[in-house]
């Protein structure tokens, strides 16, 4: 054969979330009512003055190239929101737009890993980080968290962690797939354990403004000037904004870090896209509150759908404080037969769920936890009710 796939491209298996999508999209063309807690992204339209900051910069001409690393205008805006939001001061060549948070993740990866390289990632981890990690050339050193913490690693098992190679932690909070959002104490010892050591941290920001029950954000940057000179701040438009189909996310950190990843952007991607870019900057403006109204609405899912899943026997659900996602231990059922399929463990279930009682939602065991199922409540509060009716009848038969 002439061409073969790179080492470097086989290494990289397919999404493991893959086959109950494709399974669940087979159903439905059966005509079968399935319904799905699969979602990544929120179930809202982009607000209108987003939309309409995007036409007028079309109409204005905005559909040329810009800098590789974004335009200094939104850079300068993204400075501003991190000043006022989140007391973090960045100068905006400390910061570069990248094409969705997915990409920042990437970009920083490359741009601060060697190969041989250690990086700390608890579970339960967003399935990218460790692709991520491996194509940079890096290892995964994954720690095991319990429920009994609400799956967030201790102090503790993060000094326990670091070793000689260990170059980098990777902090989500709020956290996908678990649901959880670290409290500013608990930031603050995972901070002091870190000093002294030579571990820079990655922040994955994307749900800070998903956050409910009282539950109070804080940039891990912001703790403290040792917390700031290490961290990599990142985040994007896809969650807050309900914007995932635009490709916008952004970088902060140290300017020789930015300015590396910008250099990468040169010569693979260029810029993220001209309009989206200029819309963005009205996007932070959010004249009429609507993340908050959007916030409301999934706290008020969140909360029913925890109440419902915890009134199911054998279900553990801790409360979910960020983000859109349940994250419920199911494994009371695991070692049970049910139609037919042994149940062995999250892709058993996530299967004969989806097969006897048509509800889709996604197996743990790719995020690192074989005992969950995550399901998402981006979607409406009528599919909740139904989709947590079917699984209680289907786990009581
Ligand atoms: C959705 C998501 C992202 C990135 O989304 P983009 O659309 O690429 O901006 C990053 N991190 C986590 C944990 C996510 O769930």
């Amino acid at each position: 054969m002439i061409m073969k796939v790179s080492k470097r491209a086989q290494s990289v298996p397919p999404s493991a979330t893959l086959a109950v999508t494709a399974r669940a999209k087979e159903l439905k063309a059966q005509g079968i009512n399935v319904i799905g807690f699969g979602a990544g992204e929120p179930d809202f339209d982009t607000p209108k003055y987003i939309k309409d900051a995007a036409i007028a910069a079309l109409n204005a001409g905005k559909t040329k190239y810009t800098p590789a690393s974004g335009t200094i205008e939104l850079k300068k805006a993204i400075a501003e929101k991190l000043l006022r939001e989140n007391k973090l001061e960045y100068k905006p060549e400390q910061v570069v737009i990248n094409i969705g948070a997915k990409h920042s993740v990437y970009g920083a990866m490359q741009a601060v890993l060697d190969p041989g390289d250690a990086v700390i990632l608890p579970t339960p981890f967003w399935l990218t980080y460790p692709e991520a990690i491996k194509l940079a050339g890096a290892k995964v050193k994954v720690v095991k968290t319990s429920r009994q913490n609400s799956y967030k690693i201790t102090p503790e098992q993060l000094k326990k962690a670091i070793g000689p190679k260990t170059k980098m932690f990777v902090l989500n909070s709020p956290n996908n797939p678990g649901g959880f959002t670290y409290t500013p104490d608990e930031l603050a010892s995972l901070a002091k354990v870190l000093e002294g050591t030579d571990v820079a941290v990655l922040s994955d920001e994307i749900y800070e403004r998903l956050v409910y029950a009282g539950t109070k954000f804080i940039s891990f940057a912001a703790l403290s000037k040792d917390a700031y000179d290490r961290t990599l701040t990142i985040n994007g438009f896809s969650k807050t904004y309900s914007m995932t189909g635009w490709r916008l996310g952004y970088t902060a950190g140290p300017v020789d870090v930015i300015k590396a990843m910008g250099r990468l952007q040169d010569h693979s991607t260029s810029n993220p896209v001209t309009f989206a870019q200029d819309a963005a900057i009205t996007a932070l403006k959010d004249p009429n509150n609507e993340v908050e109204k959007m916030r409301v609405e999934f706290e008020k899912r969140a909360q029913y759908m925890v109440d419902r899943l915890n009134a199911i026997k054998g279900v553990k659900c801790t409360q979910p404080t960020g983000a859109f996602y349940c994250f419920p231990d199911v494994s009371a059922y695991f070692g049970k037969t049910k139609g037919g399929i042994e149940i062995k463990g999250s892709l058993d279930f996530a299967r004969a769920l989806l097969e006897q009682a048509n509800v889709a939602v996604v197996p743990g065991l790719p995020f690192g936890c074989d005992k969950n199922i995550r399901l998402s409540f981006a979607t409406s509060m009528q599919n909740i009710t139904e989709g947590i009716d079917r699984i209680q009848k289907w786990l009581s038969s």
